[in-house]
């Protein structure tokens, strides 16, 4: 019969790369709970509104990669491109809106969107991300920073922060109409038939175009970053002065305006160059208007999202470390005492019963291929005799118990 293939753009994840996913899982969450983050999972499918309404119309996410469909309730949903949009709704269907209340929330899960699948761009992907509501200080968005670069350092990753300022929705408003616009226009004949779509429908896009002769072009426009008012300025000033006393270093990208609409002053990617094209890894910024674009009453926020399938790529191998117990028997007499004994217990390591009777080198093959550290055989004999033998396989080392139950680990 014709094998079932998974489905483009979509992964598995088993063996070392499943370990790896649970160790990092472990790792980041357990640094983002030190600064008070608490785990919110909400669902994987929202109403398609609700991202159209906060990622944006006009923004690529939206407008050519939802995973969107009516459901047999003649629904319009969605399976979530992003963590954000379905976090605020949460925070708003919970009330908390209502008394400014300050929230601290991490998640983790699939996202999806219907991209042109390629290395490290998937179709069914993965996300670790943190919000938090309730604070406008400048403060939050240094420690969200300063949090972003824990974990990629424990993970032993190198990257490079960017940085960059975009005001907010009325400013841009202004800019476009009274800069960039009349430049786009202006310099039409120039610029790429993206970059053409993209005056029309989100402007200021054009300077994520990856085209080198348009980013000529934009060379000679003043960017959002030196059109902000006075107090954008001093404030986006303050942050870099913050990070270069926490000794955070980070360059200015005048040309970082990301690729969904809710953002608003601080806006931030952590990038490499060990991933060819897609080299961001974590991007995020303030987003202080989505609460009340999605209902609710005015609350500042500011939060990021990391990819897991890029971050996991820079990984080490760190899960070849050999672990736990392999017990075997030389005879079917010595598996129902083996048996008895490690399951009426609780397991102090990871533990594995062969049930099949073989050979102690077959055994001792079979533990070490499966990268155990300790390694039991035992025959029904051994255990009348009270000869327990456990072998490390890593130093060879050989310790004699007198049954299963007494054996100890280092
Ligand atoms: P975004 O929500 O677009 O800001 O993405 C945040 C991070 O998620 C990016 O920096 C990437 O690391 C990761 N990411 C976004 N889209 C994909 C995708 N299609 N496949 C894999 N990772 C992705």
């Amino acid at each position: 019969m014709k094998k079932i293939a998974k489905i483009k753009g979509m992964n598995d994840f088993e063996g070392e790369l499943s370990l790896k996913l649970s160790n990092f899982i472990e790792t980041v969450s357990q640094i983002v709970q030190k600064y008070g983050y608490t785990y919110i999972k909400t669902p994987h499918v929202e109403e398609t509104a609700l991202y159209k309404r906060s990622v944006g119309d006009s923004s690529d996410v939206v407008n050519k990669e939802m995973y969107n469909f009516i459901d047999k309730g003649e629904n319009d949903i969605c399976l979530r491109p992003e963590g954000t949009a379905g976090v605020v709704r949460s925070y708003i269907e919970s009330g908390y809106d209502k008394q400014n209340n300050k929230k601290r929330y991490y998640y983790y899960g699939e996202m999806y969107r219907y991209e042109r699948p390629q290395k490290g761009r998937y179709r069914e992907f993965l996300q670790f991300g943190c919000e938090s509501f309730g604070s406008g200080s400048s403060y939050e968005d240094t420690t969200m920073l300063v949090m972003v670069c824990e974990i990629l350092d424990s993970l032993g990753i190198s990257y490079t922060l960017e940085l960059n300022s975009i005001g907010d929705s009325a400013f841009r408003t202004n800019y476009i109409n009274d800069i960039l616009k009349p430049f786009l226009v202006e310099n039409i004949d120039h610029i790429c038939s993206d970059c053409k779509t993209r005056k029309d429908t989100n402007p200021i896009r054009v300077f994520d175009c990856k085209n080198s002769s348009c980013q000529e072009v934009y060379k000679k426009v003043t960017k959002l970053t030196d059109a902000l008012d006075s107090s954008s300025k001093l404030e986006f000033e303050t942050i870099l002065k913050r990070l270069d006393r926490l000794n955070i270093r980070y360059i200015i990208n005048k040309n970082l305006v990301r690729g969904l609409d809710y953002y608003n002053s601080l806006v931030f990617e952590f990038t490499t160059d060990e991933l060819g094209a897609q080299g961001t890894l974590v991007g995020g910024g303030r987003y202080d208007s989505l609460v009340s674009t999605l209902g609710g009453n005015s609350t500042q926020a500011v939060g990021f999202a990391m990819g897991i399938d890029r971050l996991l790529q820079l990984m080490e191998d760190g899960c070849n470390a050999r672990d736990g117990i392999y017990f075997g028997c030389l005879d079917s007499d010595a598996l129902e005492p083996i048996y008895d004994t490690i399951y009426s217990n609780k397991q102090e390591i990871k533990t594995y019963l062969e049930y099949k009777p073989k050979s102690h080198t077959k055994h001792i093959s079979t533990a070490d291929k499966l990268n155990f550290k300790y390694c039991c055989i035992v025959s029904s004999d051994d255990i009348t005799a009270s000869n327990i033998r456990v072998k490390n396989l890593l130093t060879k080392d050989e310790q004699t118990y007198s049954s299963i139950s007494e054996i100890r680990y280092d």
